[in-house]
């Protein structure tokens, strides 16, 4: 008892005042997430849509829920009522997906869109040219129920530091690039528990912290 909170405490004395914390509760029961919830934690991140929406469902409704994870397109239409940003956007027919769900609910959504930056390829995620077909399919389309509200991005699973920061300043670049035509771009959400201190060194303003705040999983 008491460790979420000690985790959360010192996690968020040092966070930067721009960088948004996403408080990663993924495999986590409710009673741990109270916990992070009664600090003040406002802001959950979860992979699995029936998992997050049990959750959802559950906790008190000033939470906003974020899905960090790689998303099937028929599952959607379970989270289009009440999801706040879907992180890991990969491809236009699940940006259209979302955006027809979100019509139904009479809702825009916010949207990042996930871009490759690892060496691993079991990471998701588009490249630039890929990218840049999108915000410009997007804009011809003129899905008008989602926002593309900034990028996202996972760095290598490595103890080379150099090797992340190299990723994170390269995401970074694409995001800066990004920005030119498209002005609603404002979040850059890069970094989780073993990498956040790059990732906002590098220019992060929304990190995703699970096993720092809530321990192993
Ligand atoms: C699980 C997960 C995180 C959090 O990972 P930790 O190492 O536990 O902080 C962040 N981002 C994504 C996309 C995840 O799946």
């Amino acid at each position: 008892m008491g460790e979420i909170k000690n985790n959360l405490y010192r996690i968020k004395v040092a966070l930067p005042e721009n960088v948004a914390l996403v408080a990663v509760s993924k495999t986590k029961p409710i009673s741990d997430l109270l916990e992070a919830y009664n600090e003040g934690q406002r802001i959950f991140g979860e992979n699995k849509i029936q998992e997050m929406s049990n959750k959802w469902e559950k906790m008190p409704k000033d939470i906003q829920w974020h899905m960090i994870g790689h998303i099937q397109t028929n599952k959607v239409k379970f989270m289009a009522a009440y999801v706040s940003l879907i992180h890991g956007v990969d491809s236009l027919k699940l940006l259209e997906e979302i955006n027809k769900q979100a019509k139904k609910n009479n809702r825009i959504i916010a949207c990042l869109l996930q871009v490759f930056i690892a060496k691993e390829t079991s990471k998701f995620g588009l490249d630039e040219a890929e990218l840049e077909i999108i915000f410009h399919t997007i804009k011809e389309k003129k899905l008008a129920n989602i926002q593309i509200v900034g990028l996202m991005g996972m760095a290598t699973f490595t103890n080379n530091d150099d090797q992340i920061t190299k990723e994170f300043a390269y995401l970074k670049s694409i995001f800066e690039k990004s920005k030119i035509d498209n002005s609603q771009l404002k979040i850059l959400s890069m970094g989780m528990s073993g990498d956040y201190k790059l990732a906002i060194a590098s220019g992060s303003n929304m990190v995703r912290i699970g096993s720092s705040i809530f321990g192993g999983r």
